[in-house]
């Protein structure tokens, strides 16, 4: 909602409200003097049942409802209204309306005002009386049905009008919530009716008789939907738990987390803490349901911030207020923030994270929700060491440790995952470069080994810094090297190779551990014999293409002579010449 329009309903509010009212009392002159204390047992009646919500589905239904109706019989529109008014301002506390949100009181205020003024007017027209009157008669069935069918329609009505033009969100005009209405009122107004009867018949006692039984009802139903939710939170709990221990990398179980916890809690904003040192942690993960803060880069000690201090205790936090937590605020606690949750997040009886969860209203979090998140912690916790672990495993099986790079067996299976994406009648081309050091043995053998290898190193860094993004780098034997371009020409392969082959062998090489007497580094220049094939040209599946690179690289380069670039093209049409 516009500030503009937020305002306007506070103005309209401030202007219509005590008007009506007393206007409501100067009109209908309802008779108060000598039942003051009636007239309050039933607010406090209304308003500990608008304490105790029935939800059903996405409706909370009150059972403020029943109340007022027999207020409305027995004294008439305008103490109805003050009952309904002071029960609503319970039911909206109940609703935890945040600061954001303040203008819905009015809005509500005014809403039921009109429904009470209006529904009271369907009961006049149809002759309704009130007082004990109001039953005098069998004929009196027809207003007090009308009125009470009508209050709960134009309920649903109303809901949807202020639902549409003051917060403009699409709404159907038949749907579940109206449905739930209905029911709910066969629920309520028999016991409403009930209510009046006895209370003419025994006067103030009856607030007791059927006020306590009510309420009981009330609060007995509210426990069972709740002990419903528990479960259905549980359930969905054990779900992520599951979804978790897929085979993910980190930056996956956090994104999978981040999304489920966001739909689960009434969130506005998560930070994921990792501790790094038993110094420091640091932020990993952030989210912000507004979208208006970027990732900050946040690092934490013992103690600071409301991570920090969870940290520091080695338990878990539930905050209500932001009174409460305000002495743990720094620069980076979202300026909105009211409740929020912290959880620290234990592998092995050690602290190796914190969740910290929070809200912009008050109270967001209720205790079971407090519980879920330590089980979230929990199964989080497990799932980011799982995930290490996967990423460990993967990156060994993948990588050659010598050098960093792919080994021979994930360019393989990656060239044949490349190949899988091409196919048609034009085919993206790909290409295949290979090269192999010249005279290596003679390096290991002036050198030693360990020279050897910080030269296969320094020849890796070499190779991943100029191809870059373009393709993929590896190992594919000892001092055997492959260079896979997809969507690359050959004659463009070719230019790369080319110029691969000038740096190599134009820049020397540095060995530091080499074997020679004195200590100083020494530079030593190498070159490499290089093939080059490509698809769709030279060959019809990813191993001929290999293969063809390589007769490239060892008939058309080593046997010429060495330090050269040979693309198989060009051998195949020099041998048929
Ligand atoms: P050319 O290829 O020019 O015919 O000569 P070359 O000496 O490179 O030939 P060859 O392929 O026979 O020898 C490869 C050598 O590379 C043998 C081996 O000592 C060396 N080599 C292979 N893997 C490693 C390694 O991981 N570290 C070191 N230091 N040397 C290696
Ligand atoms: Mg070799
Ligand atoms: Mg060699």
């Amino acid at each position: 909602m516009s500030k503009n329009k937020k305002v306007a309903v506070w103005l309209i509010w401030i202007l219509v409200w005590p008007t009506s009212i007393y206007f409501l009392f100067e009109s209908t002159n309802p008779q108060i003097a000598g039942n003051e204390l009636d007239i309050l047992a039933f607010a406090i009646l209304a308003s500990i049942v608008a304490l105790f919500p029935l939800q059903i589905g996405e409706n909370p239904v009150f059972f403020t409802h029943g109340v007022s109706f027999a207020v409305f019989l027995y004294y008439g529109l305008a103490v109805e209204v003050i009952v309904s008014q002071v029960a609503l301002l319970f039911v909206l506390t109940k609703l935890r309306i945040g600061k954001a949100n303040l203008h819905r009181i009015p809005v509500n205020f005014l809403m039921f005002l009109i429904i009470s003024v209006v529904s009271a007017q369907v009961y006049n027209l149809l002759g309704g009386q009130h007082g004990e009157e109001a039953i005098a008669s069998t004929a009196y069935v027809i207003p007090i049905v009308a009125y009470a069918l009508f209050e709960l329609i134009f309920n649903q009505f109303s809901i949807k009008v202020v639902a549409k033009f003051l917060y403009n969100r699409h709404v159907k005009m038949f749907d579940q919530g109206l449905l739930w209405d209905l029911i709910s009122g066969l629920l309520v107004i028999p016991v409403g009716f009930l209510l009046y009867m006895m209370y003419v018949e025994f006067g103030l006692s009856a607030i007791f008789f059927v006020g306590i039984p009510f309420i009981l009802i009330s609060g007995m139903l509210m426990l069972y939907h709740n002990s419903g939710l528990v479960n259905k939170y549980l359930q969905r709990t054990s779900k992520i738990g599951h979804e978790l221990t897929g085979n993910l990398g980190v930056t996956d179980v956090l994104d999978l987390f981040v999304d489920r916890l966001s739909n689960l809690l009434p969130v506005d904003y998560i930070y994921i803490f990792d501790v790094a040192s038993n110094k420091e942690m640091n932020l990993i993960r952030f989210f912000d349901r507004s979208e208006q803060v970027s990732f900050p880069d946040i690092s934490l000690h013992k103690g600071e911030s409301i991570s920090g201090n969870t940290w520091k205790e080695g338990r878990s936090f539930n905050y209500k207020y932001r009174s409460e937590w305000a002495h743990l605020e720094n620069k980076y606690t979202p300026p909105q923030a009211e409740s929020s949750l912290s959880v620290p997040l234990e592998r092995k009886g050690e602290i190796v994270g914190v969740i910290t969860i929070y809200s912009n209203q008050k109270r967001a979090f209720r205790q079971f929700q407090f519980m879920i998140l330590n089980i979230l912690g929990n199964y989080l916790a497990v799932a980011i060491e799982n995930a290490r672990h996967y990423e460990r495993t993967k990156q060994q099986s993948e990588r050659c440790p010598l050098t960093g790079l792919y080994n021979f067996r994930y360019f393989q299976d990656h060239l044949h995952e490349v190949f899988a994406t091409t196919s048609g009648d034009e085919p993206d081309p790909i290409s295949v470069i290979l090269l192999d050091i010249d005279h290596f043995k003679q390096v290991n053998d002036t050198y030693g080994h360990e020279g050897g290898n910080e030269i296969l190193c320094q020849f890796a860094e070499r190779l991943t810094s100029m191809v870059g993004g373009h393709g993929v780098v590896a190992r594919y034997g000892g001092e055997e090297f492959a260079i896979l371009l997809p969507h690359y020409e050959n004659y463009e392969a070719y230019s790369i190779a080319e110029e691969i082959r000038r740096v190599i062998v134009e820049q020397p090489f540095v060995t530091y551990q080499h074997i020679l007497t004195d200590q100083e580094p020494k530079e030593v220049t190498i070159s490499a014999s290089i093939g080059v094939a490509s698809y769709p040209n030279d060959c019809e599946g990813p191993l001929e293409l290999i293969r063809h690179a390589d007769r490239a690289m060892y008939v058309g380069a080593k046997q010429r002579g060495r330090n050269r670039v040979a693309s198989y093209e060009y051998m195949k049409t020099a041998a048929e010449s």
